[in-house]
């Protein structure tokens, strides 16, 4: 092994990493004349540098990978076969899966044990598996002369788009990309993936995969690099039939106009959220106290689904803030991430921190009351959860999404009110709500804006069911059978029948 193209980490839970460096271009290894760090948020140290591709980059890899996709090797395999390797991805991640998840932790700050490797990586691995299993399963459909008359049948074909690009945010970098390389590759897709700039450490672990489990070549392509040149230049690359993107509103906003006026590439978008948690006085509060909790400090807060807007019905409403900070001040230990305690990572970067703390100071000054939280001086990025209460709608912690450990607590009186406040946002990512009365909580469900809707529960995410949002917050859904539906199209084949005339 080149020393360029990798490096060793010994990560702070003892574990010796082979860390690739370089991009991943047709099976191998590609290093460039240029280079960016990756900063540990633990320490605000760099923990190594990385090659950084360029538009160039994104032509090499966009060309392998629409050869790889025209090519015997990748087309001849049979649905079976292809699942055969997509399984062996899927062996692979679950056998590697302490090395990646202490990698995922180094670069993101997410606790090691409970979110990288029982979360993210456990999670991964399911992925593989499941997409494994459809890729002999997605087949299409007969329409026949019973339906079209006599003489006449239409078969329908789901066919693979073709190569296809991926981007990935930093907050769950092996995960997202999971869940777009899985299910393109059972429909039989090629991929470009390009990870966020700021956690592009566990993304290369794919190179790594794809060639232990013997992914043809140009198949599978990882880019390290910045949104601005390689994001965008695989967002107008006129040979990529998709961008499956992960991330925020405004880059989706820019991915869709880019996608469009370059050849109408499709585009799947998972963007930010603002989601509500409702609280009704005839529910189990202790149980709605819990999922309060990990709805909004799981992976730090920085998560597209975090139930960041609390409505609390007034009756109930001291009683619930009472319990809520208890359990905050109890269980939330921010500390090292590789430390067994710890529930709270740092932030993810400088930015991110700042960012955080900005609306931290927005809160205060536009009055919100502060109960409890505070930020934690350096090295790391690392702050305690911030809990607001007595909040407006018209504050800007309750308008923008945050992405960091901070609630936005109001009270409300009716059903109907807490509908509208909580559908008063742009976004449509994900909505929780607890009640004990079934009626009650099927029609609430049902009028709130949201892809995901989640009752006496919260933040579910499950391979087997879609997840995505509506409004602001997304085009398309991941996951389940409905991913494949998106990295293919249906094609009609129309036969006629008729006997020839002699
Ligand atoms: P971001 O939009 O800044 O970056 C996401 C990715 O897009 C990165 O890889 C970045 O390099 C790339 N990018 C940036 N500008 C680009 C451009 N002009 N063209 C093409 N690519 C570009 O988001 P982030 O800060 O990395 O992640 C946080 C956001 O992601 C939050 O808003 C969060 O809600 C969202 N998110 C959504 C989901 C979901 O499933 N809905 C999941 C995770 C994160």
């Amino acid at each position: 092994m080149s020393a360029d193209l990798f490096t060793t980490i010994v990560t702070p839970n003892g574990k010796t990493i082979e860390q690739p460096l370089a991009l991943f271009i047709n099976n191998e290894w590609v290093k460039t004349d240029s280079t960016f760090e990756t900063i540990n948020p633990s320490t605000g140290k760099p923990i190594c540098s990385v090659f950084k591709a360029g538009p160039v980059h994104v032509d090499q890899a966009v060309d392998a990978a629409n050869i790889a996709f025209k090519s015997s090797e990748w087309s001849d395999l049979t649905g079976s076969e292809r699942g055969d390797i997509i399984y062996k991805m899927a062996e692979i991640i679950k056998r590697d899966s302490e090395l990646i998840a202490s990698i995922e932790s180094l670069d993101n700050g997410k606790p090691y044990l409970n979110e990288c490797l029982g979360g993210d990586l456990k999670e991964a691995y399911e992925v593989f598996k499941y997409y494994a299993g459809w890729s002999d399963k997605h087949t299409g459909q007969l329409i026949g002369s019973q339906v079209l008359g006599k003489n006449k049948i239409c078969y329908v074909e789901p066919i693979p788009l073709g190569a296809v690009g991926g981007i990935v945010p930093w907050n769950f970098p092996f995960m997202m990309m999971a869940w777009k390389i899985a299910p393109a590759l059972a429909t039989g897709c090629t991929v470009v993936m390009k990870s966020s700039e700021i956690t592009p450490l566990s993304a290369l672990f794919f190179g790594k995969i794809a060639l232990e489990a013997g992914l043809p070549k140009g198949v599978l392509n990882i880019l390290s690099g910045f949104g601005a040149d390689v994001g965008s230049a695989m967002v107008s690359h006129p040979k990529l039939a998709k961008i499956a993107f992960t991330g925020s509103t405004a880059t989706g906003q820019k991915i869709m106009e880019g996608a469009g006026a370059s050849n109408l590439k499709k585009v799947t978008l998972e963007c930010g959220g603002k989601s509500p948690f409702i609280v009704f006085e005839d529910c189990d509060l202790d149980l709605a106290v819990e999922w309060a909790y990990w709805g909004i400090y799981y992976n730090k807060g920085e998560v597209c689904t975090s139930t960041s807007r609390f409505f609390i019905q007034e009756s109930i409403y001291d009683l619930f803030l009472k319990k809520f900070v208890e359990l905050t001040k109890s269980r939330a230990i921010t500390t090292d991430p590789f430390d067994e305690s710890c529930t709270i990572g740092p932030l993810v970067s400088e930015l991110q921190y700042n960012k955080v703390k900005k609306y931290v100071e927005l809160g205060q000054k536009e009055g919100a009351k502060l109960l409890s939280g505070e930020f934690i001086d350096g090295p790391g990025y690392f702050c305690e959860p911030f809990i607001f209460a007595g909040c407006t709608d018209e504050m800007t912690i309750v308008k923008e999404e945050i992405f960091g450990p901070v609630v936005a607590i109001t009270k409300f009186k009716t059903v109907e009110e807490a509908i509208e406040r909580a559908n008063n946002t742009t976004y449509g990512l994900a909505a929780a709500l607890f009640s004990d009365n079934i009626t009650k909580a099927h029609t609430v469900a049902s009028k709130l804006e949201a892809g995901m809707v989640f009752i006496n529960s919260n933040g579910d995410s499950d391979i087997h069911v879609p997840f995505g949002g509506s409004k602001m917050s997304g085009i398309g859904r991941e996951l389940g059978s409905y991913a494949l539906d998106l990295f293919t199209e249906n094609k009609a084949v129309h036969v006629n029948m008729t006997i020839p005339f002699k």
